[in-house]
């Protein structure tokens, strides 16, 4: 079904795990695919090539996403590639995890501005061009560890609260405009960011999912492409738990 057919999406971070899987599921759905990346390692080329393959624009681009001034030169550059941006999905992020006991302010610093200031970044840039356009839909890659904490995380829950108190502000803000603003939080999802935790514990969390197993990174796609998609249309500052029932 192809329920992005002629809309141009933008995903960040998208050259693996759940970022990758949202740019392939919104290609298959016959969206044109803008994606960002930090660095270059011959993953970028892979996606573009595979995803033009799929018969939709696909363009990846290299810019930190916690800068500023390298986000707008990115948008700048989609705009004149793609035309239009219909859909953002604010993806990229990174773990620097402790316990606050030990916690070192590079450590908080490097995640709030990885994974909440991007977020304002794309947002702030992209929302007045949305506001042209009349509409558009931006996702949030928020976690069920930013509803309930985590020990040892307070840097990337305290980030990913943000996301969800920053969401549903611009959702009540931008939502005469038609653009709408949800969060999707996914619990234990296995990706190269999760592989890197200690195996007890991921599989303490395992046991504890009550559909007993680790998302995949398509059960994340499959409700960016909801969210993305006018399936969605009257749903707005939401936050929506892709999870297994661990925070249910
Ligand atoms: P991942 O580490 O596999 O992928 C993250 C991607 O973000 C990478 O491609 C990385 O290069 C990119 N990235 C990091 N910093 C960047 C920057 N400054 N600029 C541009 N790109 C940057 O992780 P993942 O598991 O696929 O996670 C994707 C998102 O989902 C993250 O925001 C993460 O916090 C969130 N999330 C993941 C899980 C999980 O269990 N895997 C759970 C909840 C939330």
């Amino acid at each position: 079904m192809k329920i992005l057919k002629g809309k141009t999406a933008l995903v960040t971070g998208a050259t693996r795990g759940i970022g990758k899987a949202i740019a392939m599921k919104f290609a298959e759905a016959g969206a044109n695919v803008a994606f960002t990346y930090r660095q270059k390692n011959g993953a970028a080329e892979e996606l573009e090539a595979t995803i033009t393959a799929m018969g939709v624009n696909c363009k990846g681009y290299a810019a930190d996403a916690a800068d500023y001034a390298a986000t707008e030169a990115v948008v700048k550059q989609i705009i004149a590639d793609f035309g239009r941006i219909d859909i953002l999905v604010n993806n990229a992020g990174i773990t620097k995890d402790g316990l606050l006991m030990r916690m070192s302010e590079e450590q908080w610093d490097a995640v709030i501005t990885t994974n909440l200031k991007s977020a304002f970044n794309f947002t702030r840039i992209i929302v007045p061009i949305m506001a042209k356009q009349r509409g558009g839909s931006i996702i949030n890659m928020s976690s069920v560890v930013g509803v309930s904490g985590n020990a040892g995380q307070c840097n990337y829950s305290a980030s990913k609260a943000g996301l969800i108190g920053f969401s549903k502000s611009v959702a009540k803000e931008m939502g005469p405009r038609g653009i709408r603003v949800n969060c999707i939080a996914p619990g234990f999802i296995q990706t190269d960011m999760t592989s890197a935790l200690p195996e007890e514990m991921r599989e303490a969390w395992a046991k504890s999912i009550p559909l007993r197993r680790g998302g995949t990174p398509e059960d994340v796609a499959n409700v960016a492409l909801f969210l993305a998609s006018d399936l969605s249309s009257y749903i707005t500052g939401q936050v929506i738990n892709c999870c297994g029932g661990m925070n249910c």
